[in-house]
């Protein structure tokens, strides 16, 4: 009986280990959707993630166009 018990506990202990693991995970997933650093074009003022922004010598831009249009 008393194994009986401790596997139970056991069972218990690994289920809420795993579903707080899940939880954690599905947390993670969403970071990307987190805040993150927004950047005017120098050119057309649209806000950009900072990764995906072109630097210029003059500012940083959303797209090689207006990098170009922007610098002679
Ligand atoms: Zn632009």
């Amino acid at each position: 009986m008393k194994l009986l018990l401790l596997l139970a506990a056991l069972a218990l202990a690994l289920w809420l280990w795993r579903s707080g693991r899940a939880r954690t995970s599905s947390g993670s997933a969403a970071a990307p959707s987190q805040p993150q650093d927004m950047i005017a074009c120098a050119c057309c003022q649209v806000h950009v993630p900072a990764a995906e922004s072109i630097a210029g010598q003059r500012g940083r831009y959303c797209c090689t166009q207006h990098r170009q249009q922007s610098e002679p």
